[in-house]
């Protein structure tokens, strides 16, 4: 049985923790490892050991730093196919998706290449008489990251670049899920030359995470995840001091227009609630169907539902994996049939999926749910699977008070062919992050992620310029250089210019 370590201090460490989790093959229902979970004292190890590192990583030149990060991107760039096999195998995404993700964490690792131009301060002249005032940022010490399953590597990248970029200590405690990748990842940042300490990985459970959140020299906290333990995250750090940025779960919906082509509607409603088993933030998962645009869209969707090839991940011609857990399709296939009971209409059903040859692995078909109610489960759940409900609704309006009634507002999208209607739902919904004809719209990595209300806690979005300045606390220096030295009497007054 393969043993998964930790890595600390520049290594791969065993730690003195006694307890492991199984790793599942989600597909074939396999245990592929033991996890080691870290104890108290690994957890305080760790810490030190950032805390070491931070010091000299947060002195050292930009050119340095952005050295490491340059070699950083072109490892990650040329282990593609190694780092996508492990998330196929951990977490069951197909190994486009899984290339997909990182492609996305790429988009952030070269962003932070620059982060000598986004680090840059103000400088003021002459601002009173002989006096100049200027601005810089510093590091804030020691980060930890801790990351959800569905993502595990381009959520590590939305954090470590920018972390290590901006001079920090990063240590990720990944989900016990999907701990492989963040382990490759531990051995590429040392080969980019990344000195010992500067990036940790750190496995375990809740325990670990409450030491993190508690420990006194962890400086801040960025946190992907549900919005239960995204509150409780938030809590309990800034309780502790800390800076936190706690991302949370999502409840997306897409309104398609009568006016939208609904046949590209159709395609991309069903890339956006399937792709992935539906196990992405940003999925789609309720479809407001508007007016008369109902009826045809559904029957489009089902279609393409109808179409999808769910199998191993590995396998060429696969656009759809298992989901991560027996838990998870037991509460998705829970959750369906009580929309079904609740009176909503079954337009495909993949409850009982069976995948030949697969028998054991942690399957839920492609599922679509047509004249959902608001009180239904079905609706208010973050069901994260690949399940789509529909909800009609009258008109834009109606569509657009569901959207902001909602207790998530991570993503949204429109499909429509009318620009006017397309900008009064981009002004008009309380969502952070909007697409217009886009499903998916994750923002690019010059701009930040993040969503609003219950899928985000703290005011800071992740990555791109508001990572920088989440990582980062500034300051600002009043100078005066006297060109003669002698004494000018002291004033008592409050200064002014
Ligand atoms: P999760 O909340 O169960 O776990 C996330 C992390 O928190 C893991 O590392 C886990 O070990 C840790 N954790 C879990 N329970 C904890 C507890 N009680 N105390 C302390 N730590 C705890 O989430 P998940 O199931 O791994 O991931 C899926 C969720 O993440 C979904 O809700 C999804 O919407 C959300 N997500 C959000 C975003 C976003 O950007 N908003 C992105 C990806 C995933």
């Amino acid at each position: 049985m393969t043993i998964i370590n930790h890595f600390i201090s520049g290594a791969e460490a065993a730690g003195s923790g006694t307890a492991t989790k199984p790793v599942f093959n989600p597909a074939t229902g396999a245990v592929t490892a033991e996890l080691r979970l870290a104890s108290a004292a690994d957890l305080d190890t760790t810490v030190a050991a950032a805390k070491k590192a931070a010091e000299s990583w947060g002195d050292i030149s930009l050119a340095k730093r952005t050295a490491v990060l340059f070699k950083f991107r072109e490892l990650v760039a040329s282990h593609v196919e190694e780092l996508a096999q492990l998330i196929t195998s951990e977490h069951g995404k197909v190994l486009n998706d899984a290339k997909g993700e990182i492609g996305r964490g790429l988009d952030v690792i070269e962003f932070a290449c620059g982060i000598p131009q986004l680090l840059k301060g103000e400088y003021s002249d002459q601002v009173s008489t002989g006096i100049d005032v200027f601005s810089f940022r510093e590091p804030v010490g020691v980060v930890a990251g801790i990351t959800p399953f569905n993502f595990p590597v381009m959520v590590p990248l939305w954090m470590a670049p920018m972390a290590i970029a901006t001079g920090n200590a990063f240590i990720l405690k990944p989900s016990h899920r999907v701990p492989s990748t963040a382990m490759l990842m531990a051995e590429l940042w040392k080969e980019a030359g990344l000195p010992d300490g500067v990036f940790q990985v750190l496995h375990g459970d809740r325990d670990v995470v409450s030491g993190l959140l508690t420990h006194p020299d962890v400086d801040a906290i960025s946190f992907v995840g549900s919005t239960p333990v995204a509150r409780h995250i938030t809590e309990v750090a800034t309780a502790h001091g800390k800076r936190v940025q706690a991302l949370g779960g999502a409840k997306n919906h897409a309104i398609v227009m009568p006016d939208a082509d609904l046949d590209n509607a159709a395609d991309h409603l069903a890339a956006a609630a399937f792709g992935s088993a539906g196990q992405r933030c940003m999925a789609i998962s309720v479809a407001v169907a508007v007016g008369d645009a109902a009826d045809l869209l559904v029957k489009k969707v089902q279609e393409r539902a109808l179409d999808v090839k769910v199998k191993n991940g590995t396998e060429a011609d696969a656009d759809m994996g298992p989901v991560i857990s027996p838990e998870s399709r037991d509460f998705i296939v829970k959750t369906v049939s009580e929309a079904e009971a609740a009176g909503a209409a079954m337009v495909v059903d993949g409850r009982d999926l069976v995948v030949p040859g697969h028998e054991e692995g942690f399957w839920v078909g492609p599922t679509v749910i047509d004249h959902v109610k608001t009180e239904m489960s079905a609706y208010q759940e973050e069901i994260f699977g690949p399940v789509l409900v529909v909800v009609r609704v009258n008109d834009l309006e109606e569509g657009i008070r569901l959207i902001n009634s909602n207790p998530y507002g991570n993503g949204t999208a429109i499909f429509t062919s009318s620009g006017a209607a397309a900008r009064k739902f981009q002004r008009s919904v309380d969502v952070g992050m909007i697409g217009i004809n886009v499903p998916l719209p994750v923002p690019v990595a010059y701009y930040s992620f993040g969503g609003w209300k219950a899928s985000l806690f703290g005011d800071k979005h992740i990555y791109g310029p508001e990572g920088v300045s989440f990582y980062t606390r500034g300051k600002v220096i009043t100078s005066r250089w006297p060109e003669t030295n002698h004494a000018s009497g002291a004033s008592y007054n409050f200064p002014s210019n």
